[in-house]
């Protein structure tokens, strides 16, 4: 198992069964529960801990070959359990304190069906890999399957939120992309894919006080529009910002529909982030996930510390 954590390729839904599995036998305070299972029969889970009352959510992992985020997750999850376990600081705060300031939810793998496809481990003779490489023949700019960012229905699970739903369909449309696609399709109707809906479900569920979306690639902290940035945003993007050494800008106004962080700042009108990270062409290379990490450990600290 150490080897698997120490030594890693794509993040895979049977990689995240092995660390689920680590999980359960070393740290069994974390709880988990299966939010939902996808079209093609995978588990999107969702991970609880800690003992304060600011409910943090943290989501990776909706876009298919951007799932180096998730791996990194996941790794600062087992380094702040043991941190935890031996009483020991992360990014210079005591994990203990850490731990009884903040609720963590995190929603590691949004999208494990596309994650398996972009990882190339989905066999070429399956339905799934078939039916997701005659979407990819519509579309021969795209390299297949390492440019899918979609789930294995051809729906961009980052445009499938009914905020502003119509106005990324008709943007993407314009742009040639109006039925199921490697990337940029928001589907035929908002949350009518099983891990938005349960998303979503979840996130009512819990409230949380704020949101950090992650996604590659980029470097960057996106926080909401300015004229509907929640109170205490500006702050807390300065806070994660110095942590992580990730300069902010201003989101792209075509870029801010039917995402799930548009969604939450909709909805909840709380502090909600998307953080870029990485450098380089998705997927991006297992080689930056020690720097991934170390900048998702300090925007993380920084949130527990809110
Ligand atoms: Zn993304």
């Amino acid at each position: 198992m150490q080897n698997l954590i120490s030594d890693p390729v794509s993040m895979t839904s049977c990689r995240q069964e092995a660390y689920l599995l680590r999980l359960r036998r070393q740290f069994p305070f974390v709880y988990v529960k299966t939010l939902t299972r996808t079209a093609f029969g995978r588990s999107v889970y969702a991970l609880q801990f800690g003992s304060g009352s600011r409910k943090i959510l943290i989501t990776a992992g909706h876009h298919a070959n951007e799932t180096i985020t998730s791996d990194a997750v996941w790794q600062w999850l087992f380094a702040f359990c043991n941190a935890l376990m031996d009483g020991g600081a992360v990014c210079g705060a005591s994990a203990r304190e850490l731990y009884h300031n903040a609720m963590v939810y995190l929603v590691p793998l949004v999208n494990p069906d596309g994650a398996d496809l972009a990882a190339g481990v989905c066999a070429l003779e399956s339905p799934e890999y078939r039916a997701a490489a005659s979407i990819a023949a519509r579309y021969p700019d795209i390299p297949f399957p390492s440019g899918w960012k979609a789930n294995l229905r051809g729906v961009d699970l980052n445009l499938n939120y009914p905020a502003r739903w119509e106005a990324a369909r008709r943007i993407k449309k314009a742009q040639g992309v109006s039925t199921p696609a490697p990337r940029d399709f928001a589907g035929f109707s908002p949350l009518d894919q099983p891990e938005t809906a349960a998303l979503a479900a979840f996130t009512r569920c819990i409230h949380p006080d704020m949101m950090l979306a992650l996604h590659t690639q980029g470097s960057v902290i996106y926080p909401g529009p300015d004229e509907t940035a929640p109170p205490g945003s500006h702050a807390l993007a300065r806070a994660f910002s110095e942590a992580s050494g990730y300069p902010i800008e201003p989101v792209p106004p075509e870029s801010a529909n039917a995402g799930f962080k548009d969604w939450f700042l909709q909805v909840f009108k709380r502090p909600a982030f998307t953080i870029e990270a990485g450098l380089g062409e998705n997927p991006l290379p297992a080689s930056q996930l020690p720097e991934i990490t170390r900048a998702f450990s300090a925007i993380f600290t920084a949130a527990m510390q809110w």
